[in-house]
């Protein structure tokens, strides 16, 4: 079966990297994710990835304990680019061609972002992992899968999270919470739904990106998405 999408752009939070624990990273876990990806890879799919930071550091709490939220935030970017080393380690650990690039310079450990060499190494087959945000404080790694799915040219973007989508309330909170299958940006932004920060969700609707919202938590799920299986809740145009 050929694969539905030719690129895409996954964006993986950090907390899905901490599994169980309460802080940092699962290496299991991690692998996991790695060999799923690497079937979707395998399946010729060119894979972009952004990942978070939050099971290491969130600007916002450094902020509400009393920091400066600009240094905060440039040290959620730093913790990223944590995340992005490991899931860099897994996948070529399983022979899977990879390339991370940094939004702040860190050439000893990653190269620099620059756009026209991430469209390269897709066409090559790489995976690229997106470490460092948008390097930019007061943005989030959501707005920065935006950015870079815009800049890529990908054309979905995968947010893989620990629901299964897009409910009408919390479904943790309550039973009668509704998925929905599918909805418009302007849905998500007016009714505050939690798909993504507003400017990420802004962002994909100016330039025409659907978002597709999946759980990670049942193994399988980022082969079937981004090998376009209906799974979860898309939301578009
Ligand atoms: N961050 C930032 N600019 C960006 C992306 C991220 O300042 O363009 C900082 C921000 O402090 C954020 C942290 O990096 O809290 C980690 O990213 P995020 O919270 O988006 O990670 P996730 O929730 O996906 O784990």
């Amino acid at each position: 079966m050929s694969p539905k999408y030719r690129r895409v752009l996954l964006k993986l939070s950090g907390e899905a990297l901490m599994g169980n624990q309460n802080y940092g990273i699962d290496p299991k876990v991690v692998q996991a994710f790695a060999s799923e990806i690497a079937q979707v890879v395998q399946a010729g799919v060119q894979t972009a990835i952004v990942v978070g930071g939050g099971n290491i550091f969130r600007g916002m709490k450094g902020a509400a304990a009393g920091m400066d939220r600009a240094t905060a935030d440039y040290i959620g970017m730093i913790a990223t680019v944590m995340n992005a080393m490991t899931l860099q380690d897994a996948l070529e650990q399983m022979n899977v061609p990879t390339r991370v690039q940094t939004a702040i310079a860190m050439q000893e450990v990653a190269e620099p972002y620059i756009r026209r060499r991430a469209i390269r190494h897709l066409e090559k087959g790489r995976v690229v992992i997106f470490g460092a945000g948008s390097g930019n404080p007061f943005f989030t790694t959501d707005t920065t899968a935006a950015l870079r799915a815009a800049e890529i040219d990908a054309e979905v973007i995968f947010k893989a999270t620990k629901v299964d989508g897009v409910y009408d309330a919390d479904p943790h909170k309550n039973p009668n919470a509704r998925r929905y299958r599918s909805l418009t940006y302007t849905h998500a932004l007016t009714h505050n739904l939690a798909v993504m920060d507003s400017t990420a969700i802004a962002l994909c609707k100016d330039n025409d990106i659907p978002i597709i919202v999946f759980s990670l938590e049942t193994a399988g799920n980022i082969y079937r998405a981004l090998t376009g299986e209906p799974i979860g809740t898309m939301v578009g145009g």
